[in-house]
């Protein structure tokens, strides 16, 4: 590593917070699937930064929007309205299918926002008693990091010391229909889940739960929300998740891709009348909705459709993950995904994924390790037949035994 390099790290230690332990490698430029660090070296990139980057680094479409419109306006506050604003609800709707859109920033704005409007939504239009409403949630949930949401979340590094935590929640087993129903009372107001947990481990719930918790949700008036902020946008090989078990939420999230890597979009979409209790003053965002992330997102979904991307991550991630089974290795327990959301669980006698992680970046592959035993994969939606079949080279290099350390 040479100095500069070695130096910025440095920096980062003393003076950062050390909420994160990346890999030591300081990225410096990427394009499409690749990253180059400072001293050039090339890499693959297989996590896209939790999948923001479905669209591949530095899209040249999404960056002419963001240049274009950066130089025109970038923000007037909702105090105001922008040019922007009206054709990103038109596109986003149109791509979706939804009829009410909230734009916010960061991916757990958006979740945030959700509570705060089913809670509403339970008490205005349910007649759910004041402060009595309940939020179904699932074990091992990942849905970002505020209060109220680390009050919910079942990983003790996430909770851990930050406490008081936010009442209102229940927790099930995430794939359990017969659990979710039994904990389902008359103070519930919705149901919050990921379709497949990704930080948990790309956790894929058994066939027919999506439908079962739609159908529940709709036999008991509870609002379904279906965290789509890793899962969508095209990771799955469909444009969300829940269009793999034919099913529609009545609030949808989708953040990260939204905006191609570019600057945080998050949007909360909704199928039923649950945002139309918001009321002026009641809910809001400096940020959100501004024309620069307007125009990037706008940006963004166009080429994640006029590309082919959801295509192309159907059938790359298909063939990636049947080369993947094929790898004939002792350390692996199992090679699971859906689209071009991967994962790769290790035994553990294997002695944890983050070595294996550290020999794919010396062989040329970024990919995360994740709850210690699993390799995450997920590239950008670009990647190509030829770039599967490199990455897998080094896979089967770093698997079979002979490249880790
Ligand atoms: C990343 C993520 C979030 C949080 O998004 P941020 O932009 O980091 O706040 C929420 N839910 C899921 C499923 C995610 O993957």
């Amino acid at each position: 590593m040479l100095p500069h390099a070695a130096d910025l790290i440095g920096t980062e230690h003393r003076l950062g917070a050390h909420n994160y332990k990346p890999l030591d490698v300081v990225l410096a430029r990427g394009e499409g699937v690749y990253v180059w660090d400072t001293e050039g070296n090339r890499y693959l990139d297989c996590l896209s930064a939790y999948s923001a980057v479905n669209q591949g680094h530095c899209h040249p479409k999404v960056l002419e929007a963001m240049v274009s419109q950066a130089s025109k306006l970038t923000l007037t506050s909702r105090a105001f309205r922008n040019d922007q604003l009206a054709p990103f609800y038109e596109e986003l709707a149109a791509l979706t299918g939804s009829h009410k859109i909230l734009p916010m920033n960061s991916g757990a704005e958006a979740v945030e926002s959700a509570i705060k409007t089913v809670r509403k939504w339970g008490y205005e239009v349910r007649g759910v008693p004041e402060n009595q409403a309940e939020i179904i949630v699932c074990s091992d949930n990942f849905h970002g990091r505020t209060i109220t949401i680390v009050s919910f979340s079942t990983d003790p590094d996430a909770r851990g010391g930050f406490g008081p935590f936010t009442p209102g929640f229940r927790t099930v087993p995430f794939g359990d229909a017969a659990a979710l129903e039994a904990a389902i009372t008359p103070n519930t107001v919705a149901v919050l889940l990921e379709p497949i947990q990704g930080e948990a481990g790309v956790v894929i719930p058994p066939a027919g739960y999506l439908r079962r918790v739609r159908d529940l949700c709709t036999e008991r008036n509870v609002v379904m929300i279906l965290d789509e902020i890793q899962t969508g946008l095209g990771r799955t090989g469909k444009l969300l998740a829940e269009e793999h078990e034919g099913v529609e939420a009545d609030v949808t999230l989708i953040g990260k891709a939204l905006s191609g890597g570019f600057y945080p979009v998050s949007a909360v979409l909704s199928n039923s009348e649950v945002l139309g209790v918001l009321k002026p003053g009641q809910h809001g965002s400096t940020f959100g909705g501004n024309p620069l992330a307007c125009a990037v997102a706008r940006a963004a979904m166009r080429v994640l459709v006029e590309e082919g991307m959801i295509d192309n991550a159907a059938a790359q991630g298909a063939y990636f993950l049947d080369q993947l089974g094929a790898i004939r290795s002792n350390v692996i327990r199992e090679a699971r995904g859906r689209g071009l959301m991967l994962a790769v669980e290790l035994h553990p006698e294997a002695g944890g994924a983050r070595r294996y992680c550290e020999a794919l970046r010396a062989r040329g592959v970024l990919a995360k390790d994740t709850h210690d035993h699993t390799i995450r994969i997920a590239p950008p939606l670009v990647i190509t037949r030829e770039q599967v079949d490199w990455a897998l080279e080094q896979f089967d290099a770093v698997l079979t035994g002979t490249a880790v350390p």
